[in-house]
């Protein structure tokens, strides 16, 4: 692979595009961000027609692949009939009812475009049905990059202040956060306790740290800080952003069998197009008439909503989840058998098609791994596999054994070229 199209592309983008790139946790992809031309399955085509297997999937929406026909034949149906209105329309209440239909508990839904927005209006619910202000997140985990939550999202932000993550935030937007430590059961005890005192109103929370080390909860956690939210009236709110819809049908609620009263869902939800929700309590998303604001020009808007109903019912098919597992439990194998092969490089950590490696004796970080890792992901770029800087792997239904065994032989390779590995 050359990339040289991609090199000459990133050049002549930053000189329009601010950046070169329109999301800034993309400009950390090595040697260069890539330049797709054409994207189908598990695959996509760079601007020289090379070929490559695809890992990012669009850093999460794409559980089912790229372009996948049901969901771009519900797409372009609608888009025959109407693209945003602004009023009521049946798919407004289609795809919210098959989304409840997949999530534990759900009772309620409102939908919002992106899942920084969504998170926003879910601690506006919470806020208000508590009236409380504070809230808890933990350390090193993402929420959006809004200056509410885009805080203490570093590997040494571990202090029960928050740090704020960007230059420009005002550190009022973010007074309000507590900053709890993942996994720790004693300290969310003594933190939840005093909840009344402290005026929390919610623990947010991403229930595997999906962009920090993919980690599956402590036995325990998540049924503590559900026991703790109901005894001292504090709303849990899932981020499920990352894991809906991929590391179960009803994402880490099922999965771990925890329910919360809010969930956030987002990326995988419309199937690679732009729609989140808030799915939850009915009494708390209720507020809605009762003086909570909510709003969005595209929200629920007709292409999306169509997105999201053929993408729930993708989900629905009883064996979409055995196949990401399958998959995915492949790609532990075989890519895990190369890399320990390969001595003391990292490990591969996994929680259903979502996997992560983790280089020894270093943290993963939100903008990239660094280090071997980017090295590794610069040699794969090289020989046709695209990696996330940050170590991140999304599987899809569309990625075969075929393209699996592929990418465990191009990773020994890799390794076999890396000097910090021999
Ligand atoms: C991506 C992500 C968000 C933000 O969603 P956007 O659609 O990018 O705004 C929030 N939480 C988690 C866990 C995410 O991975």
């Amino acid at each position: 692979m050359a990339i040289e199209s991609s090199r000459a592309a990133f050049e002549r983008t930053r000189n329009s595009l601010a950046g070169g790139v329109s999301s800034g946790l993309r400009a950390s992809m090595r040697p260069t961000p890539l330049f797709v031309d054409r994207a189908h399955g598990a695959h996509v085509w760079d601007l020289d027609g090379d070929r490559y297997v695809d890992y990012v999937m669009a850093w999460g929406p794409l559980v089912h692949g790229h372009s996948h026909p049901h969901v771009l034949e519900s797409v372009q149906r609608v888009m025959a009939d109407m693209q945003v209105v602004g009023m009521g329309h049946p798919l407004e209440y289609r795809a919210a009812e098959a989304v409840l239909e997949s999530v534990p508990g759900a009772q309620r839904l409102v939908w919002a475009n992106t899942g920084t927005e969504a998170v926003q209006v879910a601690l506006r619910f919470a806020r208000a049905a508590t009236g409380r202000n504070r809230v808890v997140k933990f350390a090193k985990a993402y929420h959006g990059w809004h200056d509410s939550v885009y805080a203490s999202v570093g590997d040494d932000d571990t202090a029960e202040t928050p740090v704020g993550g960007s230059r420009g935030q005002s550190p009022n937007a973010y007074a309000d956060l507590i900053v709890g430590r993942f996994n720790d059961i004693d300290a969310a005890t003594a933190l939840l306790e005093r909840a009344e005192e402290r005026d929390i109103a919610a623990v947010l929370i991403d229930p595997i740290m999906s962009n920090a080390g993919v980690t599956d909860p402590a036995p325990g956690f998540l049924e503590t800080l559900r026991t703790l939210c109901d005894e001292h009236g504090v709303v849990l709110i899932f981020d499920e952003v990352i894991t809906g819809f991929r590391i179960a049908r009803g994402g880490a609620a099922e999965r771990f069998g925890v329910t919360p009263d809010l969930s956030v869902f987002g990326k995988a939800i419309a199937g690679g197009f732009t729609q989140s929700a808030v799915v939850g309590r009915a009494d708390i998303l209720d507020l809605v008439t009762d003086g909570v604001m909510h709003a969005g020009t595209f929200n629920g808007n007709p292409v999306a909503l169509a997105a999201v109903t053929a993408s729930m019912e993708l989900c629905a098919a009883p064996e979409v989840y055995s196949i990401l597992e399958d998959r995915s439990a492949l790609f532990e194998a075989e890519v895990g058998a190369v890399l320990s092969d390969a001595g003391s490089v990292g490990d591969l950590r996994r929680v259903g098609s979502l996997l992560q490696f983790v280089p020894h004796g270093r943290g993963t970080s939100l903008h990239g791994t660094g280090g071997t890792w980017s090295e590794i992901a610069g040699a794969m770029l090289e020989s046709g596999v695209v990696f996330m800087p940050s170590g991140k792997i999304f599987l899809s239904t569309a990625h075969t054994a075929e393209d699996i065994r592929l990418t465990a032989e191009r990773f020994g390779e890799a390794l076999r070229r890396l000097p910090a590995a021999t």
